[in-house]
């Protein structure tokens, strides 16, 4: 059957811009591009682990059967639930296929119609594609900047307003002054909902993202933590109270009209939660990296060329798609998995070569990498 001309058309120009390839994966190299901070993904224990607890609970099944609200609610969820919900010290928890899920069943179910939603600008997609399925009017305020937010409260004054930013934003790796957020949030009444994707097993003496770090979490409306990343695995959960649990499990249309995950995806993130509470000398060397990087990257002069962050991400802004897909390349050629971020995913001019940096890089290839990239740039 032919393919029809005007998707031919689109792919074409797309392809003539920046083409999505699916590429396979590099375990060759040095990892300086995965989500896995924390090395979760790969550890053994939490493996070997997840099967011996599943052998125990007698539970030999591989899938859920059904979405949660028919046969699919197997009893590994509540007492996930149950825990991550302590662990967060929150009075709920809600476990999603995945944070694009989540996001997208949160934000299309509970803005209503004649509320307001007011979003950072560098919000991730799944933030906007759940925004563009909601009745709500929206609009984004500059990155980070809490002046053109209050701004644009003040001139609707008569509506409920949601306010939604990251903790950490994922291309950039920089996270908004929380504090000074929330402030605007409680002098106005507002509901601010979080996304910490990429503060979970970050920041907080377990990991447990950056607003409970700062000792917040009394002040946001709901959280979003992502299982894709910091945890190693994959899934999501959004925290907040019994309310809005009950909420959503009634209204979020990507919590209920979707196959729920197996238990074994969900022994899985209670283990990777449990190895949180335990292995805190591995959250230490990521934040110790993360110092590092920091600290090499001034002596050689790469500060100004970078996005300033203290986060697991690191974003050194090179501008023209070629020419960063020629600097991610030679990295790679030197042993080094850096990826480029290519306009039009990232503004023109603000072109990227993006560094994830995990527990597990050792200082010798931070400062290699990075002595790499400053010959290149300079
Ligand atoms: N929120 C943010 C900020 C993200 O970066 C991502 C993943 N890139 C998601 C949500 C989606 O999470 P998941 O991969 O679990 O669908």
């Amino acid at each position: 059957m032919n393919f029809p001309k005007k998707l031919s058309d689109k792919l074409e120009t797309r392809k003539q811009n920046k083409s999505l390839r699916l590429l396979p994966k590099q375990n060759d190299l040095i990892d300086f591009a995965s989500n896995d901070y924390i090395g979760f993904s790969k550890c053994e224990a939490i493996f070997s682990e997840t099967h011996q607890f599943l052998l125990d609970r007698g539970m030999k099944s591989n899938g859920a059967t059904g979405s949660r609200l028919l046969s699919g609610n197997h009893s590994l969820y509540t007492e996930t639930e149950n825990y991550i919900a302590q662990f967060h010290q929150s009075d709920s928890a809600l476990i999603f296929n995945s944070g694009y899920d989540a996001n997208v069943g949160f934000f299309s179910a509970v803005p209503q119609k004649g509320d307001l939603i007011l979003y950072d600008e560098l919000c991730h997609a799944s933030i906007r594609d759940g925004i563009q399925l909601s009745n709500a009017k929206a609009y984004k305020f500059k990155h980070n900047d809490f002046e053109d937010l209050e701004l644009l409260i003040q001139r609707n004054p008569n509506s409920l307003i949601y306010i939604v930013t990251e903790s950490v934003f994922s291309m950039d790796g920089d996270c908004p002054n929380m504090e000074e957020l929330a402030a605007v949030s409680v002098k106005y009444n507002c509901y601010l909902v979080v996304d910490e994707a990429h503060a979970l097993g970050v920041f907080g003496e377990k990991g447990e993202g950056l607003i409970q770090h700062l000792l917040l979490q009394d002040k946001i409306f709901a959280r979003i933590m992502t299982f894709g990343k910091g945890l190693g695995c994959h899934g999501a959960v959004v925290l907040g109270s019994n309310e809005l649990k009950s909420y959503l499990i009634n209204f979020a249309r990507s919590f209920i009209y979707t196959t729920g995950l197996s238990p074994h995806s969900v022994a899985t993130i209670l283990l990777g939660y449990r190895h949180l509470e335990k292995d805190k000398n591995t959250l230490e060397s990521l934040r110790e990296n993360i110092v590092f990087f920091n600290q090499i990257k001034k002596m050689l002069y790469l500060n100004p060329l970078f996005v300033r962050s203290k986060s697991a991400i690191q974003s050194v802004i090179i501008p023209g798609n070629e020419k960063v897909k020629s600097i991610a390349a030679a990295l790679q050629e030197n042993g080094f998995d850096v990826k480029a971020i290519l306009s039009p995913t990232v503004p023109e001019g603000q072109e990227r070569l993006r560094f994830c940096l995990h527990s597990y890089n050792t200082k010798e290839d931070i400062s290699k990498v990075l002595t790499l990239l400053s010959s290149f740039v300079y």
